[in-house]
């Protein structure tokens, strides 16, 4: 398959443009587009078979389900069997936004799309590209991260590029997205609405409005006597190459053993990847360093998590060491995704 590359203007997106990529997703075909959050891989949500092009373009496992984009309020109801009070409150404070809740699925919704389970997932974007797109192309597209199954997620049209090249139909390519991490997942099918996977809407942001919201427990513990709710959450992810590894602990001692295990690596010819920050990154002498943001706006860490855990797949680094990012608002939604690329190898340095 040829893949067609449109650059699109993501703040005012050119009609014409919209209107190529949506003619494709009605015939069938599959469409890369930015978000707010990452890129998307879009197929129609309603079209069983688009559904499983998407598995197969991604190499995705068939349980894992897809989440349903829409653009309009009404359209929820189509494809749930109810909206709970508190999805409203939510709804109505956060959307169109990074929030994604899963709610019992309508007849309309196939099974294809939601991996088997009676429950869909529903986001409702605000990125201009998304929302004309969703609207243009009849108002339902499931969407997926646009990497490769187990890679980091796309925050560029040339990570998506770098995966999908073959595999779909079009990337529409509307430059960086603004926050680099997956929406905030809510599950309504329990009792007390439950974080399924953590994003830039906090815990707190949702009590704030609901009250009693859970954290899942298969996210709290790392022990495997727990597995996540989402079946996404459970696979090995957002992995670069080399093996990662998270050091926690004071800052300093941080990057003396960081420094350590660079000097090592150097001794014997080789070199580590270092993942650090623009405080930190100066006292980095030896090792491939990357910096991924600042600890004073937690909003550079996320946009550059993704980015710079791919960059590492290029260069020839025999293991990667990170500092830990335990940010006030989105470290929760960080750590999440380093601890899973990082198959939750931690180290703790004491004094
Ligand atoms: P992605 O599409 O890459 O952003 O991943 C979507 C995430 O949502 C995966 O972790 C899925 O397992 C999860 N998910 C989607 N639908 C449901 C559902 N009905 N119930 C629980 N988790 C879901
Ligand atoms: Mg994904």
């Amino acid at each position: 398959m040829k893949t067609k590359i449109r650059k699109i203007d993501s703040k005012n997106p050119q009609k014409e443009i919209i209107e190529e990529a949506a003619a494709v997703l009605r015939a069938g075909g599959l469409v890369a587009f930015p978000t707010e959050t990452v890129y998307g891989l879009g197929g129609n949500a309603l079209d069983a078979k688009a559904s499983e092009k998407i598995y197969a373009a991604k190499g995705r496992p068939s349980d894992n389900p897809l989440i349903v984009h829409i653009a309009r309020m009404e359209d929820l109801e189509k494809i749930v069997l109810e909206v709970p009070e508190k999805a409203k409150i939510l709804a109505a404070a956060y959307w169109p936004g990074p929030l994604t809740m899963i709610l019992p699925k309508s007849a309309a919704v196939p099974y294809e799309t939601t991996g088997g389970l009676e429950s869909v997932a529903v986001r409702y974007p605000s990125h201009p590209v998304a929302r004309d797109l969703i609207l243009a192309s009849g108002g339902f597209i499931a969407a997926p991260s646009a990497n490769t199954s187990g890679r980091p997620s796309p925050t560029t049209a040339a990570h998506v590029e770098e995966d999908l090249t073959g595999a779909v139909d079009m990337i529409l390519d509307g430059g960086q997205v603004g926050i680099g991490i997956e929406s905030t997942i809510v599950d309504f099918t329990e009792d007390v609405p439950t974080v399924l996977r953590p994003g830039y809407i906090s815990l707190e942001m949702l009590r704030e409005q609901l009250g009693e919201v859970r954290m899942d427990r298969g996210l709290l513990k790392n022990d495997g006597s727990q597995h996540p709710k989402a079946p996404g959450m459970k696979y090995r992810h957002y992995a670069p190459k080399a093996e990662l590894t998270i050091v926690e602990g004071k800052t300093d001692q941080v990057v003396n053993y960081i420094n350590e295990r660079a000097r090592e690596a150097a001794g014997r010819g080789k070199q580590i990847g270092i993942i650090g920050t623009s405080e930190t990154v100066p006292y980095y002498p030896k090792g491939l360093v990357r910096c991924i943001g600042s600890r004073e706006d937690e909003a550079s860490i996320a946009l550059h998590l993704y980015e710079v855990l791919r960059d590492f797949d290029q260069y020839d680094v025999e293991s990667i060491y990170s500092e830990a990012f335990d940010t006030p608002k989105m470290g929760q939604a960080i750590m999440n995704r380093l601890l899973k690329a990082a198959g939750h190898r931690v180290i703790r340095v004491e004094e």
